[in-house]
């Protein structure tokens, strides 16, 4: 009877080697950006207690009503695999008071989030994004240093044809004052929605900029715009934010109809796409959302961020981990003769054999290699001699030493020249072929 083999679940992937080393290197890139500009790395639990998602996120969001991953653990907890990075963040500045340090405090994090999506190209059950979060400041310049570095991380990936949407949903009063006259104009064009849309008038309106349906954008074209009712100070706040785009140089489009699927945003949103995406074009995006913190349980406490994601930056753009650098010695050990290895005693027992001792000596070459910081690999599959030397070839590896009876040889594997050392020897001549190379 064959056994079914069984495969990685829908809307999730293996990653494996040169993916694997691209990812490294973006999250690499990314933490050496963030990290200069001041951001400290913070990571948090996969899963957390339901109630953070559906408070911090909102019940009414996509995210929360249809993508968790939801489960009820062994004591009867509702738990959920993170879908997002923002809620976890600000739960954590509240539990270890991070509010009484000196402020704002910056946060970056590369982690895995979990939705249950329609799977497609650009789109997974399980994803990876690079976050960044500041919190404790409702300074103008903050939000602009998020954007710029988020501008700067994808344009190092060369993202092609990036456009950066910029927008303010004002403070929650705006909003929802905003929200009741959106609501109006939908009641009175309700025929014309698109019926997703016309359900959810009354649950989440703004919304309704999400969608592509014909009808639904021509109801919209005459609706009231959010940024024209802006509180006096929001738009300061809006125009400040503008203003230093504009001195980074970094280009946008101011759009009105940017709403962020998530309900925390405040006063400055904004997305990054990339017409190399196709549907999912977002490449990554983030705001300002100054009230959640304290909707956890936290004192009032600004804050702004943004997170990528790394499957649409592969997708978007152009990475090219530099190759890793060449192995420089392979060990070989000298095959037993046959028979000649292990061997029986009167008693049963077993006497270790002279091939067991070359792998002995062997490995403690290895080590010492290593110790030395030698890129170093010792043979593991037992091939011939000639099979090993190939595998050293094959693996591009400067020299092979080759240990046997005696002192090891060192096998040149450019010019086929030999020489019998010590060990120390041995490590001192591919050391020195490093420094000439
Ligand atoms: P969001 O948290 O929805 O604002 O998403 C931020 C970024 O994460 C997006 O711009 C994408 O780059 C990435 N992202 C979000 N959802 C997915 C997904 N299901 N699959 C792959 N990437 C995603």
């Amino acid at each position: 009877m064959s056994i079914a083999t069984i495969s990685a679940p829908r809307g999730t992937s293996d990653v494996l080697g040169e993916q694997a080393r691209t990812r490294s290197y973006i999250q690499q890139l990314a933490a050496d950006l963030l990290q200069d500009a001041g951001y400290q790395r913070i990571e948090t639990p996969t899963f957390e207690a339901t109630q953070l998602f559906a408070r911090g996120v909102g019940a009414a969001t996509d995210i929360v009503s249809k993508e968790m991953y939801t489960f009820t653990d062994g004591s009867g907890r509702s738990l959920t695999l993170r879908p997002e990075g923002t809620a976890p963040v600000c739960r954590a500045y509240v539990q270890h008071g991070l509010h009484r340090r000196p402020q704002p405090v910056k946060l970056w994090y590369a982690s895995s989030f979990y939705r249950y999506e329609r799977a497609q190209k650009g789109r997974y059950r399980q994803f990876t994004q690079i976050g960044a979060e500041a919190l404790g400041s409702d300074d103008p310049t903050l939000d602009a240093e998020c954007i710029v570095l988020m501008h700067q991380l994808l344009s190092t990936f060369r993202c092609r044809n990036l456009r950066l949407r910029l927008g303010s949903l004002g403070s929650t009063a705006t909003r929802a004052s905003y929200t009741q006259l959106l609501q109006e104009h939908l009641r009175a064009h309700h025929a014309s929605l698109a019926p997703e849309v016309a359900d959810r008038i009354e649950l989440n309106p703004l919304r309704a900029f999400d969608s592509q349906h014909p009808g639904t954008l021509a109801v919209l074209a005459t609706a009231p715009r959010l940024l024209d009712h802006l509180q006096p100070h929001d738009l300061e706040h809006f125009r400040t934010v503008c203003a230093l785009l504009d001195a980074a140089s970094v280009p946008y489009e101011v759009d009105s109809t940017l709403v962020r699927g998530l309900d925390y945003y405040q006063r400055t949103v904004f997305e990054f796409t990339s017409d190399a995406l196709g549907a999912q074009s977002g490449v990554g995006g983030g705001g300002r959302y100054d009230g959640l913190v304290q909707q956890l349980g936290g004192p009032p406490t600004p804050g702004v961020g943004w997170a990528a994601g790394i499957e649409r930056i592969l997708l978007a753009g152009e990475v090219q981990p530099p190759q890793p650098p060449p192995l420089e010695l392979y060990v070989c050990v000298e095959p037993p003769t046959r028979g000649g290895d292990v061997e029986g005693t009167p008693s049963g027992g077993a006497r270790v054999g002279r091939g067991s001792h070359h792998q002995g000596v062997a490995f403690e070459l290895l080590l010492a290699a290593r110790a030395a910081r030698i890129r170093a690999e010792i043979e593991l599959a037992r091939r011939s001699l000639k099979g090993q030397l190939n595998q050293a070839h094959k693996r591009r590896a400067r020299f092979a030493a080759i240990v046997g009876e005696g002192r090891p040889l060192l096998r040149d594997l450019r010019d086929g020249s030999e020489e019998q050392l010590e060990p120390q020897q041995l490590l001192t001549r591919v050391l020195a072929a490093r420094e000439r190379a």
